[in-house]
């Protein structure tokens, strides 16, 4: 095909189809524009982005300042490795570091790399601070757990899809129900060999998964106690979507790190990727206080790509963003609206029966089976609608547009929601 045709939907999906590895299912749309909450398809069909790139964009399509600083760092340099200092990543690891309230960061490019790098530090301080026999250290997880694709963390996933015939698998992975402290309890008192609790504060893989309000303060409580390190999975509930900074900020809404509300929990390591960028460009971030970050020395990790000046310029204006248009408070209030709509319809519907979530992080349950295409059919409808979700285990469907969006925004989104959800009423 000729580049100077203009491509259809269709010619997309087909090249997709014949020149691509099928290792994802889309929805029949394909994209070619993005501004704020909207994305435009090849034909020129406007929707409303209710994923948000598995909420990557949170400070909405091609945020003009985000943009600029990228083109302005691309222009300049862009990648030196680090076999080289450069003048940007020395700025960008005080801004975020001081943003998020840590001594050190990490920096990677990808979530599943920043969740590695997480769980090698944890190893390694397990071996040169607590005193772990070598080979020994046992790192706990939650059932439905989603950290990534690496085959390390596909190792302790209980998706069978995510696993089957990747083996042989990484040992040292010991995996508990999530929601659960007295599961925790057991674990951690059951061997002296756990070196570290990996959680998502909200498990959004799963189906939006909000745990109990004092689950995450318990659970760090018992990690200091038996000195076990409490790290935070944070790449999809950071960066303002849950209503807070982080989700482990519990309820503070404030701009900035603080560690002064009810229910806030300091991990031992966090771990960033998604929305640190604002979605134009593959940042992650491991942050960790020295005790912890200083188990690693030259040589022992690293990535050609990770920490490069456009990644460290693009991530500073995309936390800028966060703060200067208060997309925490935002996140949090609209949510509040979208959760008491959607359940004052729930009170009449057939076809859902749940909505849960915190902040703009929400999904409601389809009323059939996990196999069933129900929640499939939704999606496309509501495409056809003109608003973009997709279901995420079986019959649920998350909802988390970008956090850019104004109230009469929303309820329009609401509306057509509801709408569609009516046509399958049963
Ligand atoms: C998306 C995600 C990851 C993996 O990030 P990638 O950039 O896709 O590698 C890890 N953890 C959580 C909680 C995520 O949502």
């Amino acid at each position: 095909m000729s580049v100077l045709e203009k491509l259809t939907s269709a010619d997309a999906i087909a090249l997709e189809d014949q020149y691509g590895a099928h290792n994802y299912h889309p929805l029949p749309v394909v994209l070619n524009r993005g501004e704020g909450v909207y994305v435009w398809d090849v034909e020129g069909k406007k929707y409303y982005d209710f994923l948000s790139a598995y909420s990557a964009v949170n400070q909405g399509h091609c945020h003009p300042k985000i943009v600029s600083a990228m083109i302005a760092q691309a222009q300049t340099l862009t990648l030196t490795s680090r076999a080289f200092y450069n003048d940007k990543l020395g700025v960008y690891e005080e801004y975020i570091t001081k943003y998020f309230g840590f001594d050190k960061v990490l920096p990677m490019n990808t979530g599943a790399e920043a969740v590695e790098t997480a769980l090698k530090i944890c190893r390694k301080w397990a071996y040169e601070k607590k005193g772990i026999p070598e080979n020994e250290a046992q790192i706990i997880v939650c059932e439905g757990n989603f950290h990534g694709r690496t085959t390390t963390i596909i190792s302790f996933s209980n998706d069978e899809n995510a696993r089957k015939n990747f083996g042989p698998y990484t040992a040292g992975f010991i995996k508990i129900a999530y929601d659960d402290i007295e599961a925790l309890e057991k674990a951690i008192s059951a061997s002296k060999n756990i070196a570290g609790f990996l959680v998502e504060p909200i498990q959004g893989e799963a189906g939006v998964y909000v745990p109990s309000e004092d689950y995450l303060t318990k659970a760090k409580a018992l990690c200091e106690a038996n000195n076990v390190l409490f790290i935070a999975d944070e790449v999809q509930t950071g960066i303002a979507r849950t209503g807070s900074l982080l989700a482990v900020c519990g309820n503070c809404s404030c701009e900035n790190h603080c560690e002064k509300q009810s229910g806030y929990v300091t991990p031992d390591i966090l771990i960033l990727g998604k929305a640190i960028s604002g979605g134009a460009y593959p940042v992650s971030a491991v942050l960790a206080n020295d005790p912890i970050m200083n188990v690693i020395k030259p040589g022992q990790h690293g990535s050609t790509f990770g920490g490069n000046p456009v990644a460290a310029a693009v991530a500073m204006a995309a936390l800028d963003v966060v703060t200067d248009e208060h997309l925490a408070q935002n996140a949090r209030k609209l949510g509040q609206i979208f959760r008491s709509e959607l359940a004052k319809y729930i009170e009449t519907s057939n076809i859902v029966t749940l909505v849960r979530g915190k902040g703009l992080l929400n999904a409601i349950v389809i009323n059939d089976t996990e196999d069933s295409e129900t929640a499939w059919n939704i999606c496309v409808k509501l495409a056809e609608n003109g608003l973009l979700a997709k279901p995420t285990h079986g019959n649920i469907i998350r909802f988390a547009p970008p956090l850019v969006m104004t109230e009469e925004q929303l309820r329009d989104c609401i509306a057509i929601i509801i709408n569609t959800l009516k046509a399958f009423e049963l």
